[in-house]
């Protein structure tokens, strides 16, 4: 009898293959599948948004985790998961593939909230993947009109890339200023300046309520029940957690739909563990948490794949969000909710550090114009600030500048 370990990983996103590679550096001789629905191996998401669009020395190529190579793990794609047999430890794909599993780890991440009526399609991407990535490149190169439904990280960043690259955009969110619920007033202020500087038609306090894909033109309707018509659509309202297999194998889901882990990412049922944007978890300073952050993604990618593999540690970091969008890159952590009570703290530098306090403990703190290069020190500071009370002033003053 062999004594491998054969680990099955379900999805191929950025935190199944940290954890591979978590489970290699732990496990030399472990047997790992990586099973993904997508027709790619795992990339950096961040770069769908950013840098493929903005760098021009940044290219495919650079997007590649090189997943297989560094971890070892027989890649599995264009294959979806719909059977997990916990008692026989199996899981079953939809094209009749079938992995025994001594230890497994549901990696599924999320589903992006769809628009009523908006089917995915030729001229409606919402966006994800690098298959978007790439019909978007498609798309945006005979210069349409695109409309943009979400003011959110992806939103926002994916209208600065179109606008950047001689698309006409509208960007549409319900909020009064871009990001109003999440900054402080003149911070939201100047970055919605931003995207009205770069040529985004910026079209804030309204919601989508449905579209149509007609002919030629994708067509929405708006709140207030005006329609406008786009040469395409993208839209990034944010996630679903997949959690529908675990729900199905009657695994501790939380209210949101994430799958339920301990401090270890173990589940409820033995030998399956979680990690990434659909698993909750204690985090030590925020509490019960889902993150759907690339941080959290590749840190706790890494730590269940070591912990699986049989290290002794537990997942304690709280991560950080970042966006960097039209020159301006900010960091954040904990609650941003501009309803709090906020604090700005102005920098020589032209930078800021705003401290988020709920009950005059630090809640969130939001870095802004941070720096990319050396900035671990400031997320640190930023961290240890979470829970913390007293003078604003030199709380905010622990944060490096
Ligand atoms: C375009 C973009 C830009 C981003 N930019 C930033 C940023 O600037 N800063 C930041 O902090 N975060 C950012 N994020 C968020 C961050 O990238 C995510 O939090 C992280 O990638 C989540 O990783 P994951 O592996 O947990 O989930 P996912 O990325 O969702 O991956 C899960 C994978 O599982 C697959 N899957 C699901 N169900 C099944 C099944 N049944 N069978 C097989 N496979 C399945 C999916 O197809 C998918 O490939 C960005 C995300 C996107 C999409």
């Amino acid at each position: 009898m062999s004594d491998q370990t054969t680990y099955v990983i379900i999805g191929a996103g950025m935190t199944g293959d940290a954890a591979a590679k978590g489970i290699r550096a732990v496990d030399e001789s472990a047997d790992i599948v990586l099973v993904g629905e997508e027709p790619t191996s795992p990339v950096p998401r961040p770069a769908l948004s950013k840098k493929l669009w903005t760098d021009p020395d940044f290219t495919l190529e650079d997007a590649d985790l090189h997943t297989a190579e560094e971890s070892g793990a027989r890649l599995v794609l264009d294959a979806r998961v719909d059977g997990l047999d916990l008692e026989d430890r199996v899981v079953t794909t939809s094209d009749g593939q079938r992995f025994p599993y001594d230890r497994l780890l549901i990696a599924t991440g999320g589903h992006p909230t769809r628009v009523e009526g908006l089917e995915p399609g030729d001229r409606v991407v919402y966006f994800r993947t690098l298959t978007d990535y790439h019909q978007l490149r498609r798309l945006s190169r005979s210069a349409p009109y695109v409309a943009v439904v979400g003011g959110g990280f992806i939103g926002t960043e994916i209208a600065a890339a179109l606008v950047q690259n001689g698309c006409t955009v509208s960007l549409h969110h319900p909020e009064r200023t871009l990001n109003a619920s999440k900054f402080p007033a003149p911070i939201a202020a100047a970055y919605e300046q931003r995207f009205l500087d770069a040529g985004v038609d910026v079209q804030g306090g309204s919601t989508v309520e449905r579209g149509e894909d007609r002919d030629d033109r994708v067509r929405l309707t708006l709140d207030d029940g005006s329609t406008l018509d786009a040469d395409a659509v993208v839209v990034g309202l944010g996630i679903e957690p997949a959690g529908d297999l675990a729900a199905a194998a009657g695994l501790q889901m939380a209210e949101d739909g994430g799958i339920v882990v301990d401090e270890r990412l173990a589940t409820s049922a033995p030998g399956v563990w979680a990690a990434g944007d659909v698993a909750q978890y204690p985090d030590v300073r925020l509490g019960r948490s889902r993150v759907e952050h690339v941080d959290n993604a590749t840190t706790m990618g890494d730590v269940v794949g070591r912990i699986m593999a049989g290290d002794d540690q537990v997942y304690d970091h709280t991560p950080y969000f970042y966006s960097a969008v039209l020159g301006v890159r900010f960091e954040a952590v904990g609650t941003l909710d501009s309803s709090l009570e906020t604090v700005i703290d102005e920098r020589d530098s032209g930078s800021s550090v705003v401290l988020y306090l709920d009950d005059g403990a630090v809640a969130g703190v939001l870095l802004w114009d941070a720096e990319e290069e050396g900035g671990e020190d400031a997320r640190d500071a930023a961290r240890a600030l979470i829970g913390e009370q007293g003078d604003a002033a030199e709380l905010a003053a622990r944060i490096p500048q």
